[in-house]
Parts: structure tokens; C-alpha cells; sequence
């Protein structure tokens, strides 16, 4: 059997192999089971970002890990050429959850954003009636929606666009939380509005209340297409299914991803409904991992976790006990934490790398985003002590 290196060396033929592409905390992962993660030497750490939200049902849960190693001993991928026994199971528990008509299955959180954004300009073309190439969707200033060419290409972050042009053209830009900006920015070549119901990488930020039911109904009133990217809101991070439903709305079409998988397999999809789901007609848009039985059968676990465990319930009632917890700390570089679910930023005011590479060696892994925000995002099955265990941690860096 091949020894395993230390954490050092596995870091040096990392950095040494790979594009640098990310910058990672040097912990070097090797096992996970529920809320808490292995390093090479045997370190435990409590996962306090569970991949982005990803992991929301907790690392290699035992009926999603049984799920897929039932599937993999039957069959993996058909493609989309031939059906398979999975994918209408998949549908069908989508149907009953969410409501949706129809949806759309994909592999990576961005491929599904495509999606939308395609089903968006071919429903603007043949159900609005807009002349063609000439639809505009609006989004939000400060969103994280992937990282393809054209998704880059309506993000207001200037690394994630410097570089990559020519940028695909027909997004507007509005601020994040101002519905009259986004009224002043719909014209008659509207298609859609794509928002994240929550801003997660920009930092956990909240859009005031009323806003997405302002929007939805200044898109209703101009026949533009709600679209929420729910692909890190929702499965329950924020204490309920989807994130929107805080404010009663019930978008055209619903981008989800990461914790339909339970982080297994790469999982997405698009949810909407049969008039804007169904301008896809055969060969206009593919994926030949998208729909396979192998992430059917996942996603369809993983789902059942998140119903049978009332994951949404438990990020609800523990999260608002973690929030208020965070606030009653004293911190001199504490500025403000803010949340919903167990979705927490801790805004800090100065850089919160130094505090994450602290929170690590005291057994605790989170990741800043935007600088000077900690996200606190642990698996949904995390319980009261390990939060109290965290608070221990985090009081000692923080305070
Ligand atoms: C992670 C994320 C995406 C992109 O998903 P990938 O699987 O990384 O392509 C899109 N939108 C939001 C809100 C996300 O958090």
C-alpha cells in the first residue's frame, strides 16, 4: 500500500502539479463524517463552510453513500440518448417538493445559471416576443453566479472579467436591495431578473425586507422572467427550502445545485415551470453527464435526508441560536454578524484571512469571503454543543 506523505509534502506536489487557480487553507483533507473533517495527520476540525453548502446533510452520509454505491454497482451513465430508470424518479421528487412543472438537470452550479440564462432568452424570443438577440437580463451588482465566460461576464468583481474578454453582451447591472433600480432598468427587451435571494460569496448580505416581492411583482407587471439562483441559499441552508421563501414569492425558475447532492457528485438543476421550461425543444441544450443515473440517485437521496432529518427546521431554530450567541460577543474587530438559517457572516474590520488560519489551528475550518467577512456555514446536522464548541473558538480568536 502506498504510505501516505504529510500534509507538507502533499502541499508542495500541490502547488508544484496544479493551476493556482484557488488559495486554500493548508489543511490538507483526508476524511469526513458528519460536521467534523480529518487531516492527513490525524487533526480533527469542526467544517464550519461544508464545501460552500454543499455538504448541508453533513460529509458522507450514510444513506446518500448507500444510494451511490447501490448505483454504481448497477449503472453510472446511460447519457441522454438512451433513458434510464433514475431520472424520472428524480423528476417526479422535484415535482412533489418544490411544485415546479418540469425541471432541468445539470452537473455544475454554473452550467445550470447557463441553463436559465438560455431558457430565459429563448422564452423572451418565443413567448414575449422580443426581437431576436436582443434580450437583456438584469442582475444584481456584487452576485456570484459561476465562473463561465458569460456568467463572468455580468460580475461586477473585476478579477473574476480582467483577463477573459471578449464577455458575452445583453446583462444589466443594478444595485443589490434597491427594487426601484431594478424597475428604472427593465425595458420591453426584459427577458429576466437573476438574483441571488441572498448574496453569499458577496458576503451574506440581506436585501431589505419587501425586496424580492418588490422585484417579483415589477416582473410579473412587465412580463420579465423572477429568476433566483438558490444554488447556495437554498435545500435549507437559511431555515427553510429555498431562501425566497422568507418572503412568500414564487420565482419563474429556481437555479439549484451543491447540497443536491449532499456533496457526493456534482449535482444541478433548473426548476420551472412547463411555459418557460418548455421552449426547449430536442437538441437545443445538453449535457451528457446531466441527468445520469449515478447523480439521480444521489440527488434523490440526498434530498430524502434533507426532508426526513427537517434539516431546513434545524438550520432555522440553531442557526438563530448560533446568530444571537455571535452577536452578544465583544470584539474590537467585530464590525457587524448578520444571518439567516445557519448562514452566518461574522464582518469583521480588517482582513478575516488571519482570523481563519487562527479558527484552523484551534480545530475550527471557515473561509473568508470578500475580504473581511467570516461565512459560517457548517453542515445542517451540526447540534447545539458543536456550536457551543465553535462559540469557545471563535471567542478565543475573536475577543
Ligand atoms: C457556487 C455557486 C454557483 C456556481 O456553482 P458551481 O457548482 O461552482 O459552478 C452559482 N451561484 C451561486 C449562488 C453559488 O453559490
Amino acid at each position: 500500500m502506498d504510505r501516505q506523505p504529510t500534509s507538507r509534502a502533499l502541499i508542495e506536489m500541490e502547488e508544484q502539479y496544479g493551476a493556482r487557480n484557488y488559495h486554500p487553507l493548508d489543511v490538507v483533507i483526508e476524511r469526513g463524517e458528519g460536521v467534523w473533517v480529518y487531516d492527513v495527520e490525524g487533526r480533527k476540525y469542526l467544517d464550519c463552510l461544508a464545501a460552500y453548502s454543499a455538504v448541508n446533510q453533513g460529509h458522507c452520509h450514510p444513506r446518500i453513500m448507500e444510494a451511490a454505491v447501490g448505483q454504481l454497482k448497477r449503472v453510472t451513465l446511460t447519457s441522454r440518448a438512451f433513458r434510464n430508470d433514475q431520472l424520472p424518479r428524480f423528476y417526479r421528487l422535484l415535482h412533489e417538493l418544490t411544485g415546479y412543472d418540469l425541471s432541468l438537470p445539470m452537473n455544475s452550479g454554473a452550467e445550470a445559471v447557463e441553463t436559465a440564462v438560455k431558457a430565459a432568452r429563448k422564452w423572451s424570443y418565443a413567448v414575449k416576443g422580443i426581437p431576436a438577440d436582443q434580450a437583456e437580463i438584469v442582475v444584481c451588482a456584487n452576485n456570484f453566479h459561476g465562473r463561465t465566460v458569460t456568467i463572468v461576464s455580468f460580475s461586477t468583481e473585476p478579477q473574476y472579467r480582467e483577463g477573459f474578454g471578449p464577455l458575452t453582451p445583453g446583462f444589466t447591472v443594478v444595485p443589490f436591495g434597491d427594487a426601484a433600480a431594478l424597475e428604472s432598468a427593465v425595458t420591453p427587451n426584459t427577458a429576466a431578473f437573476l438574483v441571488e435571494p441572498i448574496q453569499g460569496e458577496a458576503g451574506i448580505v440581506i436585501p431589505p425586507d419587501g425586496y424580492l416581492r418588490q422585484a417579483a411583482a415589477i416582473c410579473k407587471a412587465h412580463n420579465v422572467l423572477f429568476v433566483c439562483d438558490e444554488i447556495q441559499s437554498g435545500l435549507g441552508r437559511t431555515g427553510r427550502l429555498f431562501a425566497h421563501e422568507w418572503e412568500g414569492v414564487r420565482p419563474d425558475m429556481v437555479v439549484i445545485g451543491k447540497a443536491l447532492s449532499g456533496g457526493y457528485y456534482p449535482v444541478s438543476a433548473v426548476l420551472g415551470s412547463r411555459e418557460v421550461l418548455g421552449v426547449f425543444r430536442p437538441g437545443d441544450h445538453g449535457s451528457t453527464f446531466g441527468g445520469n443515473p449515478l447523480a439521480c440517485a444521489v440527488a434523490r437521496a440526498a434530498l430524502q435526508v434533507l426532508i426526513d432529518e427537517q434539516l431546513a427546521a434545524r438550520s432555522a431554530e440553531l442557526g438563530a441560536y448560533f446568530l444571537g450567541r455571535l452577536q452578544a460577543l465583544q470584539s474590537a474587530v467585530i464590525k457587524e454578524v448578520r444571518g439567516r438559517g445557519l448562514w452566518i457572516g461574522i464582518e469583521l474590520t480588517c482582513p478575516a484571512r488571519p482570523y481563519c488560519e487562527r479558527l484552523m489551528q484551534e480545530g475550527m475550518l471557515c473561509k473568508e469571503t470578500h475580504d473581511r467577512v467570516i461565512r459560517l456555514a457548517p453542515p445542517l446536522t451540526i447540534t447545539r454543543d458543536e456550536i457551543d464548541w465553535a462559540l469557545e473558538r471563535l471567542q478565543k480568536v475573536l475577543c
